[in-house]
């Protein structure tokens, strides 16, 4: 009996997964497989916190299957040659996947597909990342948009897609399984045991994306647009690794969010837009994650500089936002939007280190590393992007963390070394009068640094650094 092999990617789930639902309706057996390519060309592999993540994801989906009666095939390796290899023996009839949008993962499909189906294989590739293929969005002039608002103003004319329902009691399984390895022989996790904070913070599962979403809609959708900028609250939802990893699909939020009081999940929806954009932009200009898709900032004059990049990566610019937030990325593997925007500010700006480099350490310690949206966020914050904030407008880490971080809890929890000091000099310590650091037990230099570059020369560095190029 001929099967049909259904490949996960970044689709870890069975629910609103359109790829199964079609591979259920030919109504043959389903052969769930994953395979990890680890060859070294690879481009963008995944960083360590993603890796961490896709253990539990992969575990997870394994169970879910299980309980329907199937199994997740588990492969490591080149893909074409391991698809050619179950399909010979399994005899299988129909290769089905969900579409990926990264550049690498595109040419690879385009080249899978053209391979399989001259043998005679059934490919079909679905939609079940995005509200709208990228290629279905294009401004009056056919182009693709470049700028977010009437990128997203077109989007919403479109009929918003629904969720598929895949309400699953049996999946049909082949007479017998091709090989799988081991999970844990993919060695995902990593060998110095650095995880804990993760572990507290996550539940990288099916059932942990629903609580999250669920908690989401219940406690915090009302006041998105108030808090959604507020670090030192729980104000966003905290969703991005299960979009990254597929374990919840954009439909299914959407649908969730049909329950909620009118009104309130405008603003939710349109991030959720960005994110739209971000993959549009991806597509349709795939150099974007090495290269700013405005060429005259390869021009750029950015002074690279180990100790400050080094500095920021471990927390220590002297700035109590940047630093809490860099702490939080590397407990928690995840970094608040409005943090995000701080810290890579500070490190294109003050510091005047290449985008690239902030987008390297985001994309190794990431939970929700996503190639889309996190060239968005660099590019936008670096000024080099599509509908950018212009370079010239440069972040003031104290104000911003005084005005989002209000009473500094944000920065206490993370930084709890800072934790005894006023909420006066909670974001400036450098500010505070030699009595204060003593009472907080604070010594500037020693439990915690001044800043490397400070604000004004750093202001003037940056605007500098701009009018040369502009004169390049
Ligand atoms: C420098 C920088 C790097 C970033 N890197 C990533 C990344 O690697 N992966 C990632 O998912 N997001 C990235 N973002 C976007 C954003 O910070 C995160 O999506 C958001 O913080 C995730 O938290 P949340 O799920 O609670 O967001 P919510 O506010 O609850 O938003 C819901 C969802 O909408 C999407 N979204 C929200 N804001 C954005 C945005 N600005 N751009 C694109 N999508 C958005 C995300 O999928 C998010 O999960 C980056 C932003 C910046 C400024």
């Amino acid at each position: 009996m001929p099967a049909t092999i259904l490949w996960f990617r970044s689709d870890l789930r069975l629910d609103d997964n359109s790829a199964l639902a079609a591979a259920i309706t030919q109504g043959e057996p389903v052969i769930p497989i994953y395979i990890w390519d680890n060859r070294p060309q690879r481009p963008w592999p995944l960083g360590e916190a993603s890796r961490w993540w896709l253990h539990y994801a992969l575990e997870d989906l394994d169970a879910q299957l299980r309980k329907v009666g199937s199994r997740l095939i588990i492969r490591a390796g080149d893909p074409q040659l391991i698809l050619e290899e179950v399909l010979h023996k399994t005899k299988a009839s129909h290769l089905f996947w969900n579409r990926q949008y990264e550049p690498a993962a595109i040419a690879r499909d385009k080249k899978l597909k053209a391979h399989f189906t001259k043998s005679g294989i059934t490919v079909e590739s679905f939609n079940s990342s995005l509200l709208h293929e990228p290629w279905e969005v294009q401004n009056k002039s056919g182009k693709p948009f470049q700028v977010f608002t009437p990128f997203w103003k077109h989007c919403m004319t479109l009929p918003m897609p629904q969720k598929v329902r895949v309400s699953l009691k049996k999946l049909q399984v082949p007479k017998s399984w091709p090989k799988s390895e081991s999970l844990n022989s993919l060695e995902l996790l990593p060998k110095v045991k650095w995880d804990r904070g993760l572990a507290a913070l996550w539940e990288p599962t099916r059932q942990g994306a629903k609580k999250r979403l669920k908690d989401f809609v219940d406690k915090a959708l009302g006041r998105y647009s108030q808090d959604r900028d507020r670090p030192d609250l729980k104000g966003t939802s905290g969703l991005s690794p299960y979009l990254s990893f597929g374990q919840l699909g954009v439909r299914e939020i959407i649908d969730a969010l049909s329950k909620a009081a009118p009104g309130s999940a405008i603003k939710f929806i349109s991030e959720l837009g960005w994110r739209e954009f971000a993959h549009h932009l991806l597509y349709h200009f795939p150099s974007t994650p090495e290269k700013p898709l405005r060429d005259e900032f390869n021009r750029f004059p950015w002074k690279k500089d180990a100790q400050l990049i080094k500095a920021w990566q471990s927390g220590q610019t002297g700035y109590p936002i940047v630093d809490a937030g860099m702490a939080q990325l590397w407990k928690t593997g995840w970094m608040h939007n409005r943090v995000r925007m701080i810290v890579a500010s500070v490190l294109v700006k003050h510091f005047l280190q290449p985008w690239q480099v902030g987008a390297d350490w985001f994309w190794d310690t990431l939970v929700d590393a996503d190639l889309a949206n996190n060239t968005l966020g660099w590019q936008w914050v670096a000024g080099c992007g599509a509908d950018a904030s212009p370079y010239f407008r440069v972040f003031n880490p104290v104000l911003q963390g005084e005005k989002f971080d209000p009473e500094g809890d944000y920065v206490r929890r993370y930084l709890p070394h800072l934790a005894k000091l006023p909420k006066k000099y909670i974001h400036s310590p450098w500010k505070a009068p030699v009595s204060v650091l003593h009472e907080a037990d604070v010594i500037l230099d020693d439990t915690y640094p001044r800043p490397k570059v400070g604000l004004k020369e750093g202001r003037k560095r940056a605007l500098d650094a701009y009018e040369k190029l502009k004169s390049l």
